[in-house]
C-alpha cells in the first residue's frame, strides 16, 4: 500500500503528463506522476515539433537540456499523389518572422520532461501502471496501480489521465468515441538516407502516406501510415509492410535501407479517436487521452503542452477553493481548449479527410504552390497563425479552382 496524500496524481509521463505536473509541482502542489514505463523509453512519433512546441518547451525550461540533442525543422514539403509538390516553410508563413521548429527522438524529449518534472519536485514512479480509477461519493480520489505483482492505491484531490492514445483513464472516465479515420503508424529511425535535409519530406498515395524527417546527425525518422484496408490487405508482419509500403513511392524508394534501420519499427492504431467525458468529478484528460486526431500536421505534442498550459491554472484554482473539484470547476479547461482549438481541428480533418480523394488532393497541392500559400498552411499546422488564414473563402476557393 502506498501511502501517497497526493493534491493531484498524474497518469502518464508523457508530454501532456510531464507538461501538466511541472506546471503544477512549481504552482507549489504535491504532485505524484505515474507511467507504465520506465524512462528512458521510445515513443511512436515523428519527432517533428513545430514552433509552437518550442516556445512551450521553452516555458518550461527544456530549452538548455535540448539545445545538445535536437536539429533544426524548417517546415515540411508535402508530395501529392499525382507529382504535385508543396513547400511550407515557418520562417516564410505570415506575420512577422518565425523561428524554425525542431526534430529530436522523443527518447531523449520524454526523458528531459521527466526529469524537469523531478526536478520541479514532482514525486515519480515508474514501471507502475493504472488499472482503475478510485470511486468514493461520486468522485474520482485516486487510482488503483500496478507494479509488479503488486496492486497499490494512490489517492489523490485530482486526477490527471494523460496516459496517451490507448488511455485506461479515458476509457474508465467514459470511453472513447472513434472517427470514421482509422489509420496506424509505423516508425523507424534510419541511418543514412541520402538527401533529406532540415525540411520534413510527405509522401501521399492511395490509402497512406510516408513521413522522412531528420532527428539528429546522420539519422531520419521514417513514418508510415496507412488506412485500415490498405493494412488488411498486406497482412502479417510490420516491418516488412513499412519496407513495402515505402516502396510504393518513386521518390522514397531505393534511399531507404532496410540494413541501416538503427530503431525497428514501431507501431500504434487506430486513430482517430477522442474521449466522451473531458472532465469529471476529480479528474480530467490531456493529451492523446483527451483525442487524437491524425499524425499528418505534427502536432499532438503541442497540443499536449498547450492542454497542460491551459489545464494548470484551472486546476490549481479547483484546489484552492475546494477539497475535490467538481466536473463544473474543472470544465473551464474544455471550454479553453474548444476556443483554442476548434479551428485547427477543422484545419486537420480537411487535410486528412482531403487525403481520400487523391486527385482532389493532388490538384490542391499544386494549387497552393502555384501561389505560394504552403507557407501560410503550415503556419497554421505549426500553430504560429492562425486557423482563419486558412478557413476562409480565398483560401479554401484557391485549393479547388
Ligand atoms: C505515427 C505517429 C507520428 C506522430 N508524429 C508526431 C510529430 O511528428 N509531431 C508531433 O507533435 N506529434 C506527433 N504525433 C503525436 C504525438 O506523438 C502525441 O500526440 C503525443 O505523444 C501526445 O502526448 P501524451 O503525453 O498525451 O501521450 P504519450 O506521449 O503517448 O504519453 C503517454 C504516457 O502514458 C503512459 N501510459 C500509458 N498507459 C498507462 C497506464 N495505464 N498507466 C500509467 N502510464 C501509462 C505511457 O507509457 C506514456 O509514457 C505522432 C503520433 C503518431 C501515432
Amino acid at each position: 500500500m502506498i501511502e501517497a496524500p497526493a493534491d493531484v496524481l498524474v497518469v502518464g509521463l508523457g508530454p501532456a503528463g510531464a507538461g501538466l505536473a511541472i506546471r503544477l509541482a512549481r504552482a507549489g502542489l504535491r504532485v505524484t506522476a505515474i507511467d507504465r514505463a520506465v524512462f528512458p523509453r521510445d515513443k511512436i512519433c515523428s519527432e517533428f515539433l513545430n514552433p509552437e512546441t518550442v516556445r512551450q518547451l521553452d516555458l518550461l525550461g527544456a530549452t538548455e537540456p535540448l539545445r545538445a540533442v535536437a536539429v533544426p525543422l524548417h517546415g515540411a514539403r508535402v508530395f501529392g499523389p499525382r507529382g504535385h509538390a508543396l513547400t511550407g516553410l515557418f520562417g516564410e508563413a505570415p506575420g512577422t518572422r518565425h523561428e524554425p521548429g525542431i526534430s529530436v527522438p522523443r527518447r531523449l524529449l520524454d526523458q528531459i520532461l521527466m526529469e524537469l518534472a523531478r526536478a520541479a519536485g514532482v514525486r515519480i514512479i515508474e514501471d507502475c501502471r493504472l488499472t482503475d480509477l478510485i470511486r468514493e461519493d461520486g468522485r474520482i480520489v485516486g487510482g488503483l496501480v500496478a507494479r509488479g505483482q503488486a496492486t497499490e492505491t494512490i489517492r489523490a484531490r485530482v486526477t490527471i489521465g494523460a496516459d496517451g492514445l490507448h488511455s485506461v483513464a479515458a476509457r474508465l472516465l467514459g470511453g472513447r468515441l472513434r472517427e470514421p479515420l482509422r489509420r496506424y503508424g509505423f516508425v523507424a529511425h534510419v541511418a543514412d538516407v541520402p538527401d533529406v535535409g532540415f525540411t520534413a519530406e510527405m509522401h501521399v498515395g492511395r490509402g497512406l502516406y510516408v513521413g522522412l524527417n531528420t532527428i539528429g546527425p546522420g539519422l531520419t525518422n521514417v513514418a508510415v501510415v496507412a488506412s485500415r484496408a490498405t493494412l488488411a490487405a498486406a497482412g502479417g508482419d510490420p516491418t516488412r509492410f513499412w519496407a513495402e509500403a515505402l516502396d510504393r513511392f518513386p521518390a522514397v524508394r531505393g534511399r531507404v535501407r532496410a540494413d541501416r534501420i538503427v530503431r525497428p519499427v514501431l507501431t500504434t492504431g487506430p486513430f482517430a479517436t477522442r474521449s466522451r467525458h473531458l472532465v469529471s468529478n476529480g479528474a480530467l484528460l490531456i493529451g492523446d487521452a483527451a483525442g487524437f486526431f491524425d499524425p499528418f500536421t505534427g502536432e499532438g505534442v503541442c497540443t499536449a503542452l498547450r492542454e497542460a498550459e491551459m489545464a494548470a491554472p484551472v486546476v490549481v484554482e479547483a484546489l484552492a477553493a475546494t477539497r475535490t473539484p467538481t466536473a463544473e470547476q474543472l470544465d473551464r479547461y474544455r471550454l479553453l481548449r474548444r476556443r483554442a482549438f476548434a479551428g485547427k481541428w477543422a484545419v486537420e480533418r480537411l487535410i486528412g479527410y482531403g487525403m481520400l480523394a487523391p486527385a482532389l488532393f493532388d490538384r490542391a497541392v499544386g494549387r497552393l504552390e502555384r501561389r505560394g500559400m504552403g507557407h501560410t498552411l503550415i503556419g497554421v499546422t505549426g500553430e504560429i497563425v492562425p486557423a482563419r488564414a486558412v478557413l476562409n473563402a480565398g483560401f479554401l476557393m484557391a485549393m479547388v479552382v
